[in-house]
């Protein structure tokens, strides 16, 4: 078994997708390990996107990743973090194949309504960002 780190991005939430989303998540067989809500901080988003500080796109991401609530997640399943990027799609929601998070739910490539971490590494520094290791185990 294996966990990954997951947003709902504020766009979903706004829209009223939460739930849409946290369906798919459990038909796709992850057990929601962990789930809070929270409208993040400046200082939280930029933290959590450190590895993308200097790009062209960090200050309308920060931006966007602080605008509304957001839903953190834990998973679990096998496979998890394969599984989850899989399930979300590609990050351009035009790009993404049908049925998708990003597709059915995604805006574009910035308000793409999803995140998942990329490699065991990041996952286990997404949770430990916004989880205690009690929440998590
Ligand atoms: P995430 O990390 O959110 O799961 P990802 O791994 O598919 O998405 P990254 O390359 O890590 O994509 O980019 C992080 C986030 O930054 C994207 O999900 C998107 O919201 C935003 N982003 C990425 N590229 C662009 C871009 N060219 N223009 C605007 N926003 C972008
Ligand atoms: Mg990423």
């Amino acid at each position: 078994m294996e966990k990954t780190f997951a947003i709902i991005k504020p766009d979903a939430v706004a829209a009223g997708n939460a739930g849409n989303i946290l369906a798919l998540i459990e038909n796709n067989g992850f057990r929601i390990v962990a789930m809070r809500k929270e409208t993040l901080s400046r200082a939280v988003a930029e933290g959590f996107y450190a590895v993308h500080k200097g790009k062209g796109f960090f200050d309308e991401l920060i931006d966007f990743m602080t605008e509304g609530p957001v839903v953190l997640l834990a998973l679990e399943r096998e496979d998890a973090i394969n599984k989850w990027r899989e399930v979300m799609g590609s990050t351009n929601p035009e790009k993404a194949a049908e049925g998708t998070v990003r597709k059915l739910y995604g805006t574009n490539i910035g308000r793409n309504a999803s995140h998942g971490s990329d490699a065991p590494e990041t996952a286990a520094f997404e949770l430990s960002w916004f989880f205690r290791g009690y929440e998590v185990a």
